[in-house]
C-alpha cells in the first residue's frame, strides 16, 4: 500500500511467527495501511501456536486445532512469509529463507530487522534425552504427545505382562516450571476420568505421572515473589497423586527408562521434557550484537529493545534479554514477548519518523498456572487467587489472549462439550514409526528380543552389544560381540522372520536404527548398502542364520 507521491515504506522484516510478531504487527496495523511501513513475517509454519491450553490438548480437553491460529489472518495487512529462515547478512541488510519444497532460496531486504525466534530445546546435554524425550516446542512436538499418550493406554490395556504394564503406564515429566506442572496435573485428572469410561481394565494405581525438578521447589517462575502460591501449587500437585522429585535432574534417558541425578531408574516408555532451551543458530549469525554470556544465550537489548551492537536490529521474547524496569530481565513468559512485540512496533515508526525510541515500562500483568480438576495459583499485579476462583481467572487471562474469535468461540465450545461428551482419545497418528531414527540403551538393557517381529536394523554407533539365542533347554548361548561400524536386525528385516537372537547392550549404546520400508529400498537400490548389510559383522563372510 505504497502511496505513489510519498516516500518509500520503511521496511521491516520479523522472523518468527509467535507473539512477538502478533503484537509488532498489532502496533503497526494503522502505519502498514496508511502505506507508512511495509511488514513482513518469516515464519516456518503458517500458523501461530497458543501454548497456554497446550497442556488441556494433550489430555483430549480440546481439539488439537484449537491451539492454532492462522498466520494469515492475524498478522494482516503484514505480508506474511511461510519459509525456513537460513541466513541473516546484517550487513548487507537482508535476510535468506528456503522453501520448504526443495529448499530454494528467497533474498528479503529489510530496514529494521525484528528478532522473535523463541528459543529451542537443548537435549543434547544428557545421553538419550534428544532421541527418547519428547519435547513440547512446536505444535507438532505437542501433537505427538497427544497421540503417543494414547498409544501408551491402548497398549497397556492388552498388556500381560505386569512390568511392561506399568512401564506404559509410567510419565516421567522434566521440569517443574509451568509447563511441567500444568502437564502433570492435567495427566492426572485424564487418567481418573479414563479409567472410569473408555479404559475400564486400567486401575488407576498402576499408572504413575513422575515431576522431576531440579529446583528446591517446583512453580521457580512464582516461587520468587509469590512463595505461598507457589507452595499451594506444590501441595495440591503432591496430593494430585503426582511423585515430585525435588533437587533432582534427569540425567540419561533409554527407551524403556528415565535415569536421575539420583540414581533413581524409573521404568517408562514416555519421558516429556519441559526444560532445557538453547538458542536459534541464526542469532549467531548476527554480526556485532552482544549476547547474554560470550558466544551464546540470548541476544541483550537495551530497554526499547534495540540489539546492543546492532544497528537496525531489535529483539524480543524468548530469544531476547531485555531489562525489566524491576531489575534483571523479562523472563521468557508470553506475556513479555507481547509486550516487546507491541514495544518494538511503536519504537520503529519512531525511529522511522526521526524521533527518539522509548523505554519499556511494562512490570508484568499477573502469572497464573493451572493445577487440574479446576484448581489453579494466578497472580492479579499481586493480588493473590487459590482453587477455583485461580482456575476462573487463569481461564479469562488465557483466553483474552488468544489472537483470534474464531479460536475462542470453538475453545469455549470444546469446554462445554467435553464434559458432556467426553475426552478426545482418538490417536491421530500420522504414520508408523519408519525412517531413521536415534536410540540409546543402557548396560544390560535388550534392543532387540529373540522371537518377536523386526520392524528395524540397527548400525551402531558408540558401545558395544552381544547376540546371545536361548536354547529350547533354557540355556544362553552367546553367539557374537559386536561395536562400533557394524550392524543387526538385518535376518528379521530382510528375510521377514522373527528375531533368531536376542541383543543386548554390554555397554552404555547407542544406535542409528533404519525402519524397514527405508532398509529394504536402500538395498534394493544400492548393491553395495545390500552387501554390507547382508555381511555378518567383522567378518566378510555371508549373513549365516545366527541374528537377530
Ligand atoms: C508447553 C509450553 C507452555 C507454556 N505455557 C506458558 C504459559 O502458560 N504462560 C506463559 O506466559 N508462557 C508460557 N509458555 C512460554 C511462551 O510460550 C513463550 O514465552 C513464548 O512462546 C515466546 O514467544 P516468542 O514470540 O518469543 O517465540 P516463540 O513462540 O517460540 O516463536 C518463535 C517463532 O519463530 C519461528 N522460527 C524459529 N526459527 C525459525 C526458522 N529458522 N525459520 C522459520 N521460522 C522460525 C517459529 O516457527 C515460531 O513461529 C509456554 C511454553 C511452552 C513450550
Amino acid at each position: 500500500m505504497q502511496s505513489s507521491s510519498g516516500p518509500a515504506p520503511t521496511r521491516i522484516v520479523c522472523l518468527g511467527g509467535d507473539y512477538v510478531a502478533l503484537f509488532l504487527c498489532r502496533a503497526l496495523r494503522g502505519a502498514i495501511r496508511r502505506g507508512l511501513v511495509d511488514v513482513t513475517v518469516i515464519s516456518r509454519d503458517n500458523f501461530h501456536t497458543y501454548h497456554g491450553f497446550v497442556a488441556e490438548m494433550l489430555v483430549g480437553r480440546i481439539q488439537p486445532g484449537q491451539i492454532m491460529s492462522p498466520a494469515r489472518r492475524i498478522f494482516a495487512p503484514a505480508h506474511f512469509h511461510n519459509a525456513e529462515i537460513e541466513r541473516v547478512d546484517t550487513g548487507a541488510k537482508t535476510v535468506t529463507t528456503s522453501r520448504i519444497l526443495d529448499g530454494r532460496e528467497q533474498v528479503l531486504p529489510y530496514d529494521h530487522l525484528v528478532l522473535g525466534l523463541g528459543s529451542t530445546d537443548d537435549l543434547a546435554r544428557y545421553p538419550g534425552l534428544a532421541e527418547h524425550a519428547h519435547r513440547l516446542r512446536s505444535y507438532w512436538d505437542a501433537f505427538r504427545v497427544r497421540n503417543d499418550i494414547i498409544s501408551m493406554l491402548e497398549m497397556a490395556e492388552i498388556e500381560t505382562d505386569p512390568a511392561e504394564r506399568r512401564r506404559l503406564l509410567t510419565f516421567v515429566i522434566a521440569g517443574g516450571n509451568y509447563g511441567g506442572v500444568e502437564v502433570a496435573s492435567e495427566l492426572s485428572e485424564y487418567f481418573d476420568l479414563l479409567v472410569r469410561k473408555e479404559y475400564p481394565r486400567l486401575e488407576r494405581e498402576e499408572f504413575r505421572i513422575v515431576l522431576v525438578h531440579s529446583g528446591d521447589r517446583i512453580l521457580p517462575e512464582l516461587g520468587q515473589h509469590h512463595p505461598k502460591l507457589a507452595d499451594y501449587g506444590q501441595r495440591i500437585t503432591e496430593r494430585s497423586g503426582i511423585e515430585v522429585r525435588l533437587r533432582t535432574k534427569l540425567v540419561a534417558a533409554t527407551p524403556e527408562e528415565a535415569v536421575t541425578s539420583a540414581g533413581e531408574r524409573i521404568p517408562t516408555r514416555t519421558i516429556i521434557s519441559c526444560t532445557g532451551t538453547a538458542m536459534s543458530p541464526l542469532l549467531d549469525q548476527l554480526r556485532g550484537a552482544e549476547r547474554e554470556r560470550p558466544g551464546g544465550g540470548r541476544v541483550c537489548t537495551d530497554a526499547c529493545g534495540r540489539v546492543a551492537g546492532a544497528p537496525e536490529v531489535w529483539a524480543g521474547g524468548d530469544c531476547a534479554a531485555t531489562p525489566h524496569p524491576k531489575g534483571g530481565s523479562y523472563p521468557p513468559l508470553a506475556i513479555y514477548a507481547m509486550a516487546a512485540g507491541w514495544r518494538i512496533g511503536r519504537n520503529v515508526l519512531r525511529v522511522a519518523r526521526g524521533e527518539a525510541p522509548k523505554p519499556a515500562r511494562f512490570a508484568g500483568l499477573g502469572d497464573a498456572v493451572s493445577l487440574g480438576r479446576r484448581r489453579a495459583v494466578a497472580h492479579l499485579k499481586g493480588i493473590p487467587f487459590y482453587g477455583l476462583p485461580g482456575w476462573i481467572l487463569w481461564r479469562i487471562f488465557l483466553l483474552g489472549f488468544v489472537p483470534t474469535w474464531d479460536r475462542r468461540v470453538r475453545l469455549v465450545v470444546d469446554w462445554v462439550l467435553t464434559p458432556l461428551f467426553g475426552r478426545d482419545v482418538v490417536n491421530m497418528r500420522l504414520q508408523q514409526p519408519v525412517g531413521l531414527g536415534r536410540e540409546m540403551y543402557e548396560a544390560g538393557q535388550e534392543v532387540v528380543r529373540q522371537g518377536d517381529i523386526g520392524r528395524r536394523l540397527y548400525l551402531i554407533w558408540k558401545g558395544e552389544v552381544e547376540v546371545v539365542r536361548q536354547e529350547p533347554n533354557g540355556v544362553e548361548q552367546l553367539l557374537a560381540v559386536l561395536g562400533p561400524g557394524q550392524h543387526f536386525g538385518e535376518t528379521a528385516v530382510f528375510s521377514n522372520v522373527r528375531r533368531t537372537a536376542t541383543v543386548r547392550a554390554r555397554s552404555r549404546v547407542e544406535l542409528v536404527s533404519l525402519g524397514r520400508s527405508e532398509a529394504v529400498a536402500l538395498s534394493e537400490s544400492s548393491q553395495q548398502f545390500a552387501a554390507a548389510v547382508r555381511r555378518l559383522p567383522g567378518t566378510g563372510a555371508e549373513q549365516a542364520p545366527v541374528a537377530h
